[in-house]
């Protein structure tokens, strides 16, 4: 296994690979609490997690003693490059019709061996992640005696605190947002497409290495800044104006996410104000970050410190969300959110103000828990940058 291992972290270039037996095993061990018999994981960033697969049809069954990684022909090279802790099973047809069959025979081998397969009868799965239809094929393939057991969120907590792999690469898909964004400032001015500076931000991150953007790449200038989601379009950019950038690089599998506002022309003292306000709330999250506090408080923390400026109304989205092989993952640093951060979890702080026809700012960054507060893998200047 030790020689395997060797072998994956040299030829594969995915963190996940050098990891897949530990993390195999750890979700192995909590079976026994659960009664589990095979988990059947179908979310493709999980499967990757476990077994360092990057291929876009992929199923993981595992059960306690082993792992099987389901997949199609167009994979059976990548797979067997990728893969060095599950058994590779090439199917012909659908991925969780082999799946349920699969299990449907471990049943049938445990009953007839009595061996440690025979109580192949407690299956977890992803509830969330699988639709109506497809549970209903795992369902017919694998028989009424299978008792199904929705088992999500396991992975996803796995996953929220990251380890050095992982980390290294995170500093990187960070570092291509930061400089890909530097680099596109100078052309920044009246008349440029926003769509033609998302092109351009795209093409920099992927220059320096990036399979892609994490996300469509959002240039929001004028109006369209105050909806927190809009993506870059033909308008051009007129002057005295906001313009938002929201962008992410995915590198090796992970993605960063940052967000830098700047203003095309000098800004109005009332510009201005709000800008101090967003960079005054991201400060509080902040300083509320460390490892202990639930995450609802370092929401708390921006939301208090707009609701001093009077922009709380403004702010209509959560502070921040986990990052990593998603976006979007847990933890979500929003309203009523209990879970507690720890060391080596990575999250963005994204406070923003919305201001209905005249534009938004959201300053976003990435930030690593440590053990004794946070650490920024985002650039340094938050400072509101007048293009003129
Ligand atoms: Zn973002
Ligand atoms: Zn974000």
């Amino acid at each position: 296994m030790a020689r395997q291992l060797g072998k994956a972290a040299k030829t594969s270039e995915t963190a996940g690979a050098a990891g897949s037996a530990a993390r195999l095993s750890f979700l192995q061990q909590q079976f026994e609490a659960e009664r589990l018999d095979a988990f059947v994981v179908s979310h493709l960033p999980n499967v990757f997690y476990l077994s360092g697969f990057t291929g876009s049809s992929g199923i993981l069954l595992v059960t306690p003693q082993d792992a099987a990684l389901f997949t199609d022909s167009r994979y059976t090279v990548q797979a067997a490059d990728e893969v060095h802790e599950a058994r590779v099973h090439i199917v012909r047809g659908s991925l969780l019709n082999a799946v349920g069959e699969r299990l449907a025979r471990l049943r049938a081998r445990g009953n007839v061996r009595r061996s440690s397969h025979k109580n192949v009868r407690r299956v977890g799965f992803e509830a969330a992640r699988l639709t109506v239809l497809q549970k209903h094929a795992l369902d017919k393939a694998a028989g009424a005696k299978v008792r199904w057991l929705p088992w999500d969120g396991k992975i996803e907590a796995a996953r929220a605190v990251k380890d050095a792999d992982e980390l290294r690469i995170m500093r990187e898909a960070a570092d291509i947002a930061c400089s890909s964004w530097q680099e596109i400032l100078p052309l920044v001015k009246p008349g440029i497409r926003e769509n033609e500076l998302a092109a351009e931000l795209e093409f920099r991150m992927r220059r320096k290495g990036a399979s892609g953007p994490a996300f469509d790449t959002i240039v929001a200038s004028g109006p369209r800044g105050a909806l927190p989601h809009a993506h870059a379009s033909p308008r051009a950019i007129g002057k005295n104006e906001l313009v938002v950038f929201d962008l992410g690089a995915i590198l090796r599998g992970y993605s960063s996410d940052l967000t830098r506002t700047v203003f095309v022309g000098r800004a109005p003292a009332e510009i201005r104000r709000w800008y101090a306000a967003v960079l005054q709330a991201q400060q509080a999250a902040r300083d509320a970050l460390r490892p202990g506090v639930s995450a609802h408080q370092v929401d708390a923390a921006a939301r208090q410190a707009l609701r001093r400026a009077a922009l709380d109304k403004k702010f209509v989205h959560s502070t921040g969300h986990g990052l990593g092989l998603e976006v979007h993952e847990m933890p979500r640093l929003g309203r009523g959110e209990k879970s507690i951060l720890r060391a080596g979890m990575v999250v963005t702080l994204e406070p923003g103000v919305y201001v209905e026809g005249t534009g938004g700012i959201r300053i976003e960054d990435d930030a690593l828990v440590t053990q004794t507060g946070a650490e920024y893998l985002t650039c340094a200047n938050r400072e509101l940058i007048e293009l003129e």
